[in-house]
């Protein structure tokens, strides 16, 4: 009887024991497929979020604007290639506080203010690096669903270029204006003293005439070189290239000309060979030649000679040269004489009936032809002026 109980309390042992291993061999089954599934899900998620980075990463680096990002304690998190230019950043700087970064007091500034008040828009910044440039900064704080800061991003655009050409453009609005005043307080002057007994002496009268006739075709030569370079400017003026050839172009500017090289002894000598053609718009081209060969016998000396010649430069362009041996220009005229209004002397300038338009109209019709223009000259030996165009 004993021994039957003992046997059935084995039976029954082995059996609890048996369900209670299959239950552990169950349960760790279930933990290795728990653990895989868990392993699958942090790799898929870790690949994710290094997808997202990299997408993050490609997004900034491919933004024309520069962009910084800071973290939750105003250290450098992120600074994107375009801002690395813009600011002249040539070092690792995650991690570095704004000042140790970039060394720019007003960004530490605008981060500290953005911080008070949580975004800033339109903040201007000035960075003198190698060269000056100004930033216009969009910035603001970012913020979890609690609102609690995850950090900041700062969005710079340059506007350099735009501030240039502001510049530019008032700068050339005040030297219209100018020019403009000059010759017509001039008029009103002698009309003026013509109007208030002038006029009853003849001679007196003729020479004030012949003024306001002079300065209103200076007047008009003015307003039309300024509607000259509008139309270059804004591409109104229609080029119509054909195969000039340069010696007939350069000799009907020397025959227009004759006449004021004559009263100034000046000999005008044509040395462009018969055989050389250009790809040229005919009318242009004959502005071009007229503004260098005028200028030439302008500032040139009484009894000069002036040469036009041409030869291939090196790319099998068309060089063409109108040389003088008058006054020459300073070193600091020589990469300026072909802006707009620039002149080495405003008297004599002026005098001559010039616009300071000339040089700037060359360089314009020259480039609109894919040429180039430029000036070699030593002061007080005289100048020569280049200028290139494609051949026929
Ligand atoms: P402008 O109407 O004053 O002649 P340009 O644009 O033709 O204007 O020329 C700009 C300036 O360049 C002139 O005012 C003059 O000072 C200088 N310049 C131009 N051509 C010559 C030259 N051949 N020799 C010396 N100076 C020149």
């Amino acid at each position: 009887m004993w021994s039957g109980f003992l046997t059935l309390l084995a039976l029954v042992l082995g059996g609890l024991l048996w369900r209670a291993r299959r239950r552990v061999a169950a349960l760790a089954t279930e933990h290795t497929r728990l653990q895989q599934t868990m392993e699958t899900d942090r790799h898929r998620h870790t690949e994710a979020l290094a997808r997202e980075q990299a997408q993050q990463a490609a997004l900034f680096d491919s933004m024309v604007e520069g962009v910084l990002v800071l973290d939750p304690k105003l250290k450098v998190r992120l600074v994107n290639p375009p801002l690395e230019r813009l600011l002249g950043v040539a070092r690792e700087v995650r991690g570095c506080a704004i000042m140790e970064a970039f060394r720019l007091h007003d960004l530490e500034e605008l981060v500290n203010r953005t911080v008070r008040d949580g975004q800033i828009g339109n903040f201007e910044l000035e960075v003198l690096g190698k060269e000056r440039r100004s930033l216009e900064v969009n910035s603001a704080l970012i913020l979890d669903r609690q609102g609690d800061s995850l950090g900041m991003i700062l969005v710079f655009h340059d506007l350099t270029r735009l501030k240039q050409l502001e510049n530019t453009r008032r700068e050339f609005v005040a030297n219209v204006s100018h020019e403009l005043r000059t010759p017509l307080s001039l008029i009103k002057g002698f009309a003026e003293t013509l109007l208030t007994g002038a006029k009853d002496d003849p001679a007196v009268a003729t020479r004030f005439l012949q003024k306001i006739e002079k300065h209103s075709d200076r007047l008009s030569f003015l307003i039309e070189d300024l509607l000259t370079i509008s139309r270059l400017e804004s591409g109104q003026l229609q080029l119509h290239p054909q195969s000039v050839g340069l010696h007939a172009a350069v000799q009907r500017v020397v025959e227009d000309l004759h006449g004021k090289a004559a009263e100034k002894k000046v000999l005008l000598v044509n040395q462009v060979p018969d055989d050389v053609r250009v790809h040229a718009d005919a009318e242009r081209l004959q502005q071009v030649l007229f503004n260098l060969l005028d200028n030439a016998i302008k500032y040139g000396h009484t009894g000069e000679r002036v040469l036009v010649s041409a030869q291939p430069d090196a790319e099998n362009r068309v060089k063409c040269s109108v040389r003088d041996f008058g006054p020459g220009l300073p070193p600091d005229a020589i990469d300026r004489v072909f802006e707009r209004f620039y002149r080495v002397d405003r008297a004599r300038s002026r005098e001559q009936g010039g616009t300071g338009l000339g040089l700037a109209i060359v360089k314009h019709i020259v480039q609109s032809h894919g040429g180039r223009a430029w000036v070699t000259s030593e002061l007080g030996k005289g100048s020569e002026f280049h200028f290139t165009l494609p051949p026929a």
